[in-house]
């Protein structure tokens, strides 16, 4: 299998599951019980929250662990949109973001929030001059993504964020695509929430963070007991936590950057010097090193995944959210693609075991299912 679909997951790095084994077999206290055993499994889940926020450069208690991505997006956005209610009642996000966040936003919208959802340039990226005409005096969240799991291209978060602190408007950003591939400290981005997810980053499924910059106004979305500091109720996953601090230090340690953006390339310049009507999606803009987004004219992108499945190699339309989804990506039809154009294209996004000659192979492989598929809808 030539896996080339890290953007959908990664395989869980041995270290991770070294580090995990123990709370899965001897040590399965409970975090919250007050004798030895407990107190042990707690230990673990502060040294993660430890460990993660010194990868961040943040406070230990400024990390909220969560199942997901999906739920760090979701405390992020309903916690502050139920915190800042009284405030104003409207967020802006993008036409681009990923649907952990586009749904939330949706059923924001169905309680009575109002949203903008901002555009982007045909390079798939946010201009400060939308953010600035969108702000109202109603305005109490702004949720933009770091960078993009379709397309790689990454957001002028920083420049984006100058524009909220001289408001003091809350910035959220979904960061599940930049940790381990771009520098992502959240203090750095300005932003006061930031989501996270482990299995983007060789850790467990099922295992995320949102960092939560002190005093920010968020409100629990799970309720129960007073686990996570009463942000997030439920008993910890004791063991995806310590497996997820694990993968945070070693993404926050890696060089991987530009080696894969020199595989990446490969892979790009090998499909255009072999086909025509094809355009790489973003290349303009800058993105991180493994994505590759790529439209083929007069083809369907699912046919060439098909194709690439024949052959053993894994690739994705889009999200993985969105599968069976037949609907275009709305990530690429707000660049400007036209429906046909977006069903035309395919993902790529490597890993850091992925090797030249799989890229190499990748290439033959499309060259031939392009060609065959195209030959036969001229026939
Ligand atoms: N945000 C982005 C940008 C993603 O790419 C993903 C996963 O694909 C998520 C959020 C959701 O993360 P999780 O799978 O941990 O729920």
């Amino acid at each position: 299998m030539i896996y080339l679909d890290h953007n959908a997951t990664t395989p869980v790095h041995p270290r991770v599951f070294e580090a995990m084994v123990p709370y899965l077999t001897e040590g399965w206290g409970n975090p919250s019980s007050p004798y030895r055993f407990g107190r042990e499994a707690k230990r673990a889940v502060e040294k993660a929250r430890a460990r993660i926020a010194e990868c961040l450069e943040c406070k230990p208690n400024e990390i909220v662990f969560t199942s997901s991505g999906t739920e760090a997006d979701n405390l992020a956005l309903r916690g502050a949109a139920l915190a800042l209610a009284q405030k104003g009642r409207h967020i802006i996000t993008s036409s681009i973001e990923h649907p952990a966040v586009s749904s939330t936003c949706r059923a924001l919208e169905a309680q009575g929030f109002r949203v903008t959802r901002l555009p982007v340039t045909s390079q798939g990226v946010v201009t400060t001059e939308s953010l600035v005409e969108s702000l109202t005096s109603e305005t109490i969240l702004v949720s933009l993504m770091h960078a993009n799991n379709e397309t790689g291209v990454i957001q002028p978060i920083e420049e984006l964020a100058d524009i909220l602190q001289r408001r003091s408007i809350l910035l959220h950003t979904d960061a599940v695509q930049t940790l381990g591939k771009i520098p992502c400290l959240p203090e750095k981005m300005k932003a006061a929430l930031a989501s996270f997810s482990g299995h983007k980053i060789e850790g467990p499924k099922g295992t995320g963070f949102l960092y939560m910059k002190e005093e920010t106004p968020v409100l629990p979305v799970i309720t129960g007991g007073a686990h996570e500091r009463g942000l997030r109720a439920g008993t910890e996953n004791v063991a995806g936590i310590v497996g997820l601090a694990e993968a945070v230090v070693m993404a926050s340690s890696s060089d991987r950057t530009d080696d894969l953006s020199k595989k990446r390339d490969r892979l790009e310049q090998g499909i255009l010097e072999r086909l025509t009507g094809v355009v790489v999606n973003g290349s303009s803009a800058p993105r991180v090193s493994n994505t590759s987004n790529m439209s083929f004219d007069l083809v369907d992108g699912e046919s060439i995944l098909l194709g690439l499945e024949l052959k053993g190699i894994c690739a994705s339309t889009g999200s993985a959210c969105s599968t069976g989804d037949p609907e275009p990506s709305p990530v690429l039809m707000a660049m400007g693609l036209t429906p046909r154009q977006a069903q035309g294209s395919i993902r790529l996004s490597l890993g850091k075991k992925t090797q030249t000659s799989e890229i190499d192979e990748t290439v033959d492989a499309l060259v031939e299912i392009v060609t065959r598929l195209r030959a036969v809808s001229s026939a």
